[in-house]
């Protein structure tokens, strides 16, 4: 992943893992508990009747009682200070820490907390005959208590009405039932009774009464905002009101004080857990999108990162079909002179050095193709091409590819009693033969006396579908415990293998288990120390109807020796194959690029070109192409690309440029001949070259 985005991603975690850490915080915060050794200053003054103030200047009535308690039940520490001003400033100015009982006003909000409310006030007004709220109060008369709130509210709600004193809101009520006023102006929740009853005096006649939400206070505990302790003794003391509420035991304590409180504290403690419940419910619904968005950005990141590891194995498997390409190319010249010079007259000792030569080449090339295919099949790279194979056929192969081999060792190869025939699947022959050759091999290497035995079992899973198991067993040395389970991986060994089984690579394992697998099955080892081993490859086949395809051979040319066009850049590569064409009795041409090849078969018949693939200017392929598209049907001409690409895919370019066949570097003798023979056959063609 590039640096930036990587920087963004951490970035980004981290803001989201502050932002959880700070709402958190700031959410919590007032949950922390309060200083017990500190003493706070509550304001105290006459509210009436909620607070009063006594005879000898102490704070009384049903908040104060109210909040002594709760302190006491909290162990917090109070003392009284009476205020004379506006309780705002008192707060604001630090005077007290607390004023029990105070009203919610936004202009504060900066410096003031108010806890959430605990008492509830709604001024109601109440009119005669359910008559509307006049318009205009002027000459109109309105009853009220006396003085204080009352008065205020009186005068927000009914300005201009003349005021009618009354010492209780009873009396307020009573005065306007007998006519002496033209509206009330009374107070629901601290009220002294007037809740329970209409007065008599009202009679039986039908009464308006008159609410708006902006008549509704609500009461809590104010704090001095820039006081933590404060504000969390006060959230502390309102959390304890609740429990009184929900006990009863505040209602009881009002009630006491001649106020009837206890259902309208039940509705608020009900509203508060509500209100409570939609702030948890928003907080988890955020942290909810937080997540999500956390996981969203994970999963991109994710996806970033897989396409960065798809993007390196594309380019480790490009790497490799390179340096595939280039060791190929010199190993066609190393291996096709060694192959001609063991085919001039030689000493003892210069034979035994030209086949060394072959053969180290051979071992190299093997590896080579070893680690293409592993790479290939890690990358994904490796597709399977499925066409009819016969199970019993190939294990006859493979028992007679290894038969002289074992002889050589004085081993019994033997071949188990094989289900009926012919056994016929949709398989991939070659990469099954290698897994089957892979174990047979090791089997043969790692066993010094006594049998190797190749058995084949088939169980039937459905009509079409079976699964093939192999058993390969042998009394060879035997596989330590430990070394069962890391042989399997690429590059390994078991540690003591005796002198007799030195070289190998340690990839034929790792290779066969990840082609049975990608076949869909797997590989498994039973083995012993000093007694032998039994690899047994499970593999599902489906079941195929049709006979082994072959593909058609085209009509023979009829000339006497065949006539090749060789088109190779590399000067080596073309010496290679010129001495090998000359030494199966072609008549070759030689040129080194695909214009030269053009200009030469306009004025000269060939019955085969062998084309290099990769040459500067225009390649094998385009010359493919070019060649395709001049000539009519009766001139076609059979091209055979010659390559060291061998990557997949290959193939199927070679064939979409109208080549006939593809030939891998480095070319042998068998191959070419073979390649010879069935694209342009000749009967002076020499039999197959012994190897
Ligand atoms: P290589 O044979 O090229 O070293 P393999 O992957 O085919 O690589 O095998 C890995 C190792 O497993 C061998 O080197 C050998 O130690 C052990 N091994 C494989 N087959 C057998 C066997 N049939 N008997 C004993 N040891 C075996």
């Amino acid at each position: 992943m590039p640096l930036a985005s990587h920087l963004i991603a951490r970035l980004a975690g981290a803001a989201a893992l502050a932002a959880l850490l700070l709402g958190g915080y700031f959410l919590l915060r007032d949950q922390l508990p309060v200083d017990r050794d500190r003493v706070f200053r509550v304001g105290y003054g006459s509210l009436p009747p909620a607070m009063t103030v006594s005879a000898d200047g102490q704070p009384d009535g049903p908040v104060p009682e109210g909040i002594r308690e709760a302190a006491a039940n909290l162990g917090l520490s109070l003392e009284w200070v009476p205020v004379n001003g506006s309780p705002e400033e008192a707060l604001s100015g630090g005077s007290i820490d607390l004023w029990p009982l105070l009203n919610e006003r936004p202009k504060f909000t900066g410096q003031i907390h108010f806890s959430a409310p605990y008492l509830r006030l709604a001024y109601w007004v109440i009119t005669r005959d359910d008559a509307p709220l006049p318009p205009n109060w002027k000459g109109l008369r309105i009853a009220r208590v006396r003085g204080g709130q009352a008065r205020t509210w009186s005068e927000r709600i009914a300005p201009g009405a003349t005021a009618v004193e009354a010492p209780t809101q009873v009396a307020a009520f009573d005065a306007f039932c007998r006519g002496e006023a033209d509206a009330a102006l009374v107070a629901e929740g601290m009220s002294d009774g007037v809740l329970s009853a209409k007065p008599p005096s009202c009679g039986d006649r039908r009464i308006g009464l008159h609410t708006h939400p902006d008549w509704l206070l609500l009461f809590g505990i104010a704090a001095n905002r820039a006081d933590r302790q404060a504000v969390r003794a006060a959230e502390r003391l309102r959390e304890e009101f609740g429990r009184m509420t929900r006990s009863g035991r505040f209602a009881s304590i009002t009630f006491n004080w001649g106020l009837v409180t206890s259902s309208q504290l039940f509705t608020i403690s009900e509203y508060l857990e509500s209100g409570r419940r939609t702030r948890e419910l928003w907080y988890g619904m955020v942290m909810l999108g937080l997540v999500c968005l956390l996981l969203a950005w994970q999963t991109l990141r994710l996806r970033r990162a897989r396409q960065a590891a798809e993007c390196a194995n594309r380019a480790k498997s490009a790497f490799l079909a390179n340096m595939s390409h280039e060791i190929r190319t010199p190993m066609n010249g190393v291996l096709g002179m060694a192959d001609l010079l063991r085919q001039t007259s030689l000493t003892v000792e210069q034979r035994e050095l030209a086949t060394t030569i072959s053969e180290s080449g051979e071992a190299l090339l093997e590896l080579l193709n070893e680690i293409l295919d592993l790479a290939k099949v890690e990358a994904g790279k490796l597709e399977l091409r499925l066409a009819p194979v016969s199970l019993s056929a190939q294990l006859h192969e493979v028992e007679r590819l290894f038969r002289a081999r074992a002889l050589e060792k004085g081993l019994r190869l033997r071949l188990g009693e094989l289900p009926e025939d012919p056994l016929l699947v949709l398989a991939d022959e070659l990469r099954l033969r290698q897994i089957l050759v892979n174990l047979v091999s090791n089997a043969v290497k790692f066993t010094d006396q006594g049998e190797v035995t190749i058995d084949l079992k088939i169980e039937r899973k459905a009509p079409h579908q079976l699964t093939a198991l192999f058993s390969i067993t042998d009394t060879g040395i035997g596989i330590s415990p430990a070394d069962q389970d890391r042989l399997f991986e690429v590059f390994t060994q078991a540690e003591d293998k005796g002198a007799s089984t030195r070289g190998g690579s340690g990839l034929g394992l790792a290779i066969s288990r990840r082609l049975a697998e990608l076949m869909g099955g797997y590989v498994t080892l039973r083995s012993r120390l000093g007694e032998g081993s039994t690899f047994i490859v499970s593999i599902p086949f489906l079941r195929s109807a049709a006979a082994k395809s072959t593909a058609a051979k085209p009509a023979p040319s009829g000339s006497a020796s065949a006539r090749v066009l060789v088109v190779e850049d590399n000067p080596v590569n073309r010496r290679v194959l010129e001495l090998m064409l000359k030494k199966l009795g072609c008549e070759t041409t030689l040129v080194n690029s695909g214009e030269e090849a053009l200009a030469i078969t306009t004025s000269r018949a060939f019955d085969l070109i062998l084309m290099d693939w990769q040459m500067p200017g225009m390649d094998g392929i385009a010359t493919a192409r070019a060649l395709q598209q001049r000539w009519t049907e009766s001139e076609r001409v059979p091209i055979i690309a010659i390559t060291a690409n061998a990557m997949q895919g290959d193939r199927e370019i070679c064939l979409a440029a109208g080549m006939a066949d593809y030939l891998t570097k480095p070319v042998d003798l068998v191959s070419l001949s073979a390649a010879i023979e069935r694209w342009a056959p000749t009967s002076a063609l020499p039999a197959r070259h012994p190897r």
